[in-house]
């Protein structure tokens, strides 16, 4: 097998691919692709996948849990319009190119957007300090993951101003005080499940309180009256996230895949600081423990490091086009073992 690092879509364990593909096969006689979404069996599938979310974040009550289409790019506009309020101004943390594409979309939700604050003028390579939030907006969005630029927010921005955050790429990751967040999206295809189904976890409170005007499928208020199934859901994906919630659950839940993904980021992080021909792309307190972003130290290494990491059956190792150098994206089913190669092939540099 080949070690994955690609930033998305994720892998998953094995024996999530294993029971997803006898699925497509026979699920209670017909084919997980071919069933109703509104037959018995796959509402009982949406059902249980909504309430694992709940359990493996420890949700608490007066949240709803949605799995909608358009991933966390059409996110971007469905929590700003949902999140619109009396001031009609919305507060962006801007950490990098997924931020930066948030606030667009804020603007075409019709408000106007405070960049409450910015890691642009290093090149996204550190997270900024937020110590001005203006009173006078509706929400403050941040993505707690720059999947991109490789930093990490180690802590919930203080504020007592509602918050909304893009968790594509670290939900599951870790725990979460849900409770801190009136709205919170992610893109399946990073760490829950294949591409097809976002997830959203929304405080019931704020549901029809927007003061823009919503097209139906984007109100949230209208996907939570319908179960999350206003209209046909991304069946697969719900199905196969359902897989890797139960797998995670049995495995210890988020906190064991905390202690996991400490393990693999230090390994990792230990040897581009010990190691001379590398260096780190971000700051060193804002390092992502998801996608780690790093150089080589000597570009003239570049074709013989390439050719060890290909020839060891890593995958997906080459960074976003935007910043160059390596990215290794290490989400959850990616094992010690995979990290481990890595660092061997590095030694071997
Ligand atoms: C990948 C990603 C997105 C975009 O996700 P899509 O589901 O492809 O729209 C947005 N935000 C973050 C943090 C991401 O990692």
């Amino acid at each position: 097998m080949k070690h994955n690092f690609g930033a998305g879509p994720c892998i998953l364990p094995q024996e999530v691919f294993k029971a997803a593909s006898e699925a497509v096969l026979d699920f209670n006689g017909l084919s997980i692709l071919e069933i109703s979404h509104r037959s018995p069996d796959f509402v009982k599938v949406m059902e249980e996948a909504r309430e694992n979310v709940k359990k493996a974040l420890d949700i608490p009550k007066g949240y709803t849990v949605l799995f909608l289409q358009g991933g966390a790019s059409l996110g971007f506009l469905i929590s700003a319009m949902n999140m619109a309020g009396k001031h009609k101004k919305a507060g962006y943390i801007n950490t990098g190119a997924w931020s930066t594409k948030a606030i667009k979309e804020a603007k075409n939700a019709g408000l106007e957007v405070v960049e409450v604050a910015s890691s642009e003028d290093k090149d996204f390579s550190y997270i900024p300090k937020v110590d001005d939030i203006p009173s006078d907006i509706d929400f403050l969005h941040y993505t707690s993951n720059n999947t991109i630029a490789g930093t990490q927010f180690k802590s919930i921005p203080d504020t007592d101003v509602p918050l909304v955050c893009d968790m594509s790429s670290d939900i599951f990751s870790m725990p979460i005080d849900v409770s801190k967040f009136d709205i919170i999206y992610a893109g399946a295809q990073k760490n829950l499940g294949p591409a097809g189904a976002t997830l959203y976890i929304v405080k019931e409170s704020i549901l029809g309180k927007s003061t823009v005007d919503i097209p139906t499928y984007l109100d949230l208020q209208v996907q939570h009256k319908k179960d999350s199934m206003f209209n046909t859901p991304p069946v697969f994906s719900v199905f196969v996230s359902n897989l890797n919630l139960k797998h995670l659950l049995n495995n210890g839940g988020v906190d064991a895949m905390e202690k996991k993904n400490k393990e693999k980021a230090e390994l990792l992080y230990n040897e581009i600081d010990s190691n001379p021909n590398f260096e780190g792309a971000t700051a060193v307190e804002d390092r992502s423990l998801m996608n780690v972003t790093f150089r080589l130290t000597d570009e003239n290494k570049k074709e013989q490091f390439d050719k060890l990491w290909n020839e060891g059956d890593i995958v997906g190792l080459k960074g976003h086009r935007s910043v160059g150098g390596y990215r290794a994206s290490m989400y959850n089913a990616l094992s010690v073992e995979s990290v481990k190669a890595l660092v061997n092939i590095m030694k071997s540099l």
